[in-house]
């Protein structure tokens, strides 16, 4: 949405289905007030490039990006790459293709690294101005000395070194004579603050890592509040916007800011997305993949933007999700099944729509003409009638889901069962008739009559049936694996553990079913990994990566809500 109104160019245009929000009320009151000037609203996305990106960025990825976009500004991306131990080049590669894949384009390519000269300097002159100072104590020793909430911290003795001191220490500090943690560069504030942030933060410390973009040129580091406010002040954010967690912290990027005379940014908080049986925290996910309990960043089971892609997700319905829940400023928790029900809405809406028997049952028409073949046509989604028709085969011999067919049923179970008659979808009208068991007794066939005349799936004769069911022509059907996916926690908040215990005991064992034998209307073997599909009455399924065209494997996205499941589980069955 690039702004277009003439009265008013930088006022934004309020789409009708996107809720107001403090944070969207704050830039447009600061754009009314020329807060900034004329400079166009500046935002960024500043994700540290130590994971995949997961549901809970996509939140922050949409207001970054979503709000600069109403407002006719500009958003950059920034790698926080502060972190040399813990970042890889892979998640910069991967979270490059996520903001993209969510639909969005980065203004300008950053990075923290890219600052490290110039965070440097100005270490230098909060030295010269007597604001920072080299400090010998163990980080041990510094954690001790902060204080509590309750008590204030205590003075580090090396606290009144001399600038030249502390000058020739910070730059043999850079020039590699000191060993890994054996002395820290701090910011000379105040001990005794109430926000123990401004007590003394440290800015540098020594570390001897290999980092991915700046090679050995680095053996000190700034850590990451020392170099987030600085960088939005280098790229002109006008608004930072970032989690609750960070509230604390403004104060003190405000701090070096005005100690260093740099563009004053403006941090504004909102609530971190939690999602009930979800992980949202990069840390934790990479135990899920380190330890194995997952097949990749990408399993589809993955809460990451990766996973739910290979899920099926789509974009728009992040999006979608995203506006509906705006931004708060309070914590709080999200239930899973309302991104579901914007992920179905999305899909219900564009999926093609296809035939396919996951647990099949063989079903004869004993009165269908031996050999003869035929097609009937099929609307690709009744949702859409420009997505057009397909022409499907139909044969005497078809495959139905062994649920469908009950010999003796149970109460207000409607569909077949001996004697009783329903739709084959979009063919015919079937009558069961016997069926055929093995030496177990188990059901291996079912035999039916049909009624010619029902073509299409309505009787001339008015008649009604209770029941719509799908199939399969067992002479043209394609096999396929599906993979049916289930929440990966059995707790809504899976960070809920017993003592001793850590989040993977709330790991659910069946969080993934794999089905070897399915059957699948033929059209399917031309589906692409883009494609989006609605296996009828089943759920909703993509291709997965893993296919291949003598072994296709399917993922199913979501079931669709199942009333009959619904019934069954009222009457306690
Ligand atoms: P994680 O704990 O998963 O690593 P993070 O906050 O450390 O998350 P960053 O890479 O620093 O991850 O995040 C980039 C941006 O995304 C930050 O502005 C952060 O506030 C935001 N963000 C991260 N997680 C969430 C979430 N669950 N909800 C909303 N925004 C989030
Ligand atoms: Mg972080």
């Amino acid at each position: 949405m690039t702004n277009s109104n003439p009265e008013s160019p930088n006022a934004p245009i309020q789409d009708a289905r996107t809720p107001s929000n403090f944070l969207r009320d704050q830039i447009a009151e600061d754009v009314r007030t020329k807060k900034y000037g004329d400079a166009v609203v500046q935002t960024r996305f500043p994700p540290e490039p130590n994971g995949y990106l997961h549901i809970g960025h996509a939140k922050a990825i949409c207001i970054d990006f979503g709000l600069a976009d109403e407002f006719g500004g500009k958003t950059n991306l920034r790698f926080d790459d502060t972190n040399p131990e813990k970042e890889e080049q892979e998640y910069v590669d991967s979270i490059m293709a996520d903001v993209r894949w969510l639909g969005f384009q980065w203004d300008r390519l950053c990075y923290a690294s890219d600052y490290f000269p110039q965070l440097y300097d100005w270490a230098i002159k909060l030295i010269q101005d007597g604001k920072a100072y080299v400090d010998d104590l163990s980080a041990d020793v510094i954690r001790q000395h902060r204080g509590t909430l309750t008590e204030p911290g205590k003075d580090s003795p090396f606290r009144n070194r001399s600038v030249e001191e502390n000058l020739d220490l910070f730059i043999r500090m850079k020039q590699g004579e000191f060993p890994d943690g054996s002395r820290v560069l701090r910011a000379k504030i105040d001990m005794a603050s109430p926000n123990l942030n401004m007590r003394d933060p440290v800015m540098y410390r020594i570390l001897h890592a290999t980092h991915q973009r700046t090679g050995d040129a680095w053996c000190i580091y700034p850590m990451y509040d020392f170099a987030h406010g600085q960088s939005d002040s280098l790229e002109r954010v006008t608004h930072s916007m970032c989690t609750l967690e960070f509230t604390d912290h403004q104060p003190l990027y405000r701090w070096y800011i005005e100690q260093l005379g740099i563009f004053p940014t403006q941090q504004i908080e909102f609530d971190r997305l939690n999602l009930t049986y979800t992980l949202l925290s990069k840390r934790k996910l990479l135990q899920l993949v380190s330890e194995k309990r997952v097949s990749a960043w990408d399993d589809p089971r993955m809460p990451t933007l990766c996973g739910i892609r290979r899920r099926g997700f789509t974009p728009e319905a992040l999006r979608a999700f995203c506006a509906a829940i705006g931004a708060t400023r309070t914590n709080g928790s999200t239930d899973i099944e309302m991104l579901e029900h914007f992920q179905r809405d999305d899909l219900n809406r564009r999926a093609s729509r296809a035939m396919a028997v996951l647990h099949p049952l063989k079903l004869v028409i004993d009165n269908y003409p031996t050999g003869q073949e035929e097609f009937v046509e099929v609307a690709n989604n009744p949702e859409d009638p420009s997505a057009g028709t397909r022409q499907v085969p139909f044969s005497g011999e078809i495959f139905i889901e062994q649920d469908d067919f009950r010999e003796i049923p149970p109460p207000k179970y409607y569909r077949l069962s001996p004697g009783k008659e329903v739709r084959l979808r979009n063919a015919y009208f079937v009558t069961a008739q016997s069926v055929v068991k093995d030496s177990a007794g188990n059901i291996v066939e079912v035999h039916c009559t049909y009624d010619p005349a029902s073509r299409g799936g309505n009787s001339p004769d008015g008649r009604k049936v209770k029941s719509t069911i799908h199939w399969v022509s067992i002479a043209h059907a394609i096999s396929a694996e599906i993979r049916l996916y289930n929440r990966l926690f059995t707790k809504a908040n899976p960070s809920d553990v017993e003592e001793g215990q850590d989040v993977l005991s709330n790991l659910n064992p069946n969080s993934v079913e794999i089905l070897t034998g399915a059957k699948l209307e033929p059209s399917l073997a031309n589906a692409k990994l883009v494609d989006r599909f609605q296996f009828e009455r089943v759920g909703y399924f993509c291709l997965d990566p893993d296919s291949a065209p003598a072994n296709l494997v399917f993922n199913r996205t979501l079931p669709l809500k199942d009333s009959w499941a619904r019934i069954e589980k009222k009457s306690g069955a």
